[in-house]
């Protein structure tokens, strides 16, 4: 019999191990607590190891397509723009490591991840509330359903049932920085800018990207002090206004993209502290509870 998987979170990692899973032949379901997806602006660097991992889920040729390939990785000052140096990507970096750095925006890869899973294994609107161990492991959705599979594989982000579930309650560590985070269409730029470039203050910097192959979207996240502001969440807005004033003394392409932005998001950076293992603690916990 095969052994029935069921994935909470239909995010990257949700989506990618089922693309996997199933490649070995598991029946796997994935559960998502959103009712629909939607294209949220963000950018995302695939690099190389990335992009094989891509490659073993027969991705890569769709991802290529959609996603922009820079020729190098600037790092400059941020008030001169004085290059500090510039890492080779484009070709150098595919023939270095075999599988080639791109950039690209998330709700592409999503889409391109979701395209490899069959639209029933994917299942929306349903969040997931407890899971118990049951000979296998018993799910309780919020709609009061539930559902018994022989394994579960918690890829439900930074705010995870599961991982409370297996490991109790541990609030995220916040780092006391802020990302400013957009995409908007290059076509508002006065002129075009850097491929790649990461622009470094003191205690702040600006990475700025292209997402499309045809350039005809642009990316950029900022990471600023900010100790007050601890919410994590797609549907948070910012005000350009704090963001251009917070790198008014950075050089003019910087300020050019934030001139041309009309919105953004406001996401604090928190992190997790690191855990000594994923599974067998809850596996030990468990069989500790049963004798
Ligand atoms: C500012 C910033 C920049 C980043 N840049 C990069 C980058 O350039 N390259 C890179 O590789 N990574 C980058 N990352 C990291 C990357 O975004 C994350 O590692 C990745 O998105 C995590 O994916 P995930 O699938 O684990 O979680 P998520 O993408 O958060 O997905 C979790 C899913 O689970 C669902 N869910 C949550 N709870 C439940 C529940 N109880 N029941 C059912 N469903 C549930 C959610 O709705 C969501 O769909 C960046 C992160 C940040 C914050």
């Amino acid at each position: 019999m095969k052994a029935r998987i069921a994935i909470i979170g239909a995010g990257m990692g949700g989506l990618a191990a089922a693309v996997a899973l199933r490649g070995f032949g598991f029946e796997v379901r994935v559960y998502e607590q959103a009712e629909r997806f939607t294209r949220l602006g963000a950018g995302i660097q695939m690099s190389p190891n990335a992009m094989r991992g891509l490659r073993g889920l027969g991705l890569e040729s769709a991802v290529r397509r959609r996603a922009f390939q820079p020729r190098t990785w600037s790092n400059r000052d941020g008030s001169s723009g004085a290059m500090k140096f510039e890492l080779p990507l484009g070709r150098d970096a595919e023939d270095r490591y075999g599988a080639p750095y791109l950039q690209m925006h998330r709700g592409d890869l999503h889409e391109a991840l979701l395209s490899a899973v069959p639209a029933a294994a994917v299942i929306r609107g349903k969040q997931l509330v407890e899971a118990a161990a049951a000979g296998g492991v018993r799910l309780c959705f919020a709609d009061a359903t539930t559902k018994e599979v022989n394994l579960v594989v918690g890829a439900d982000g930074l705010h995870s049932r599961i991982r409370e579930i297996l490991l109790g309650a541990e609030a995220p560590v916040a780092t006391g920085r802020v990302a400013y985070r957009a995409t908007f269409l290059a076509a508002l730029l006065r002129y075009p800018v850097g491929e790649c470039t990461k622009c470094w203050g003191v205690d702040r910097h600006i990475v700025i990207y292209y997402t499309t192959a045809n350039r005809d979207e642009l990316y950029f996240v900022t990471s600023l002090p900010d100790a007050a502001w601890v919410s994590e969440s797609w549907s948070v807005t910012g005000e350009m206004a704090v963001v251009r004033e917070a790198f008014a003394g950075f050089h003019d392409e910087v300020r050019e993209v934030l001139r041309a932005c009309p919105k953004v998001h406001r996401w604090a950076i928190l992190e997790r502290v690191p855990l000594e293992t994923w599974s067998e603690r809850w596996m030990r916990r468990r069989i500790s509870r049963r004798r």
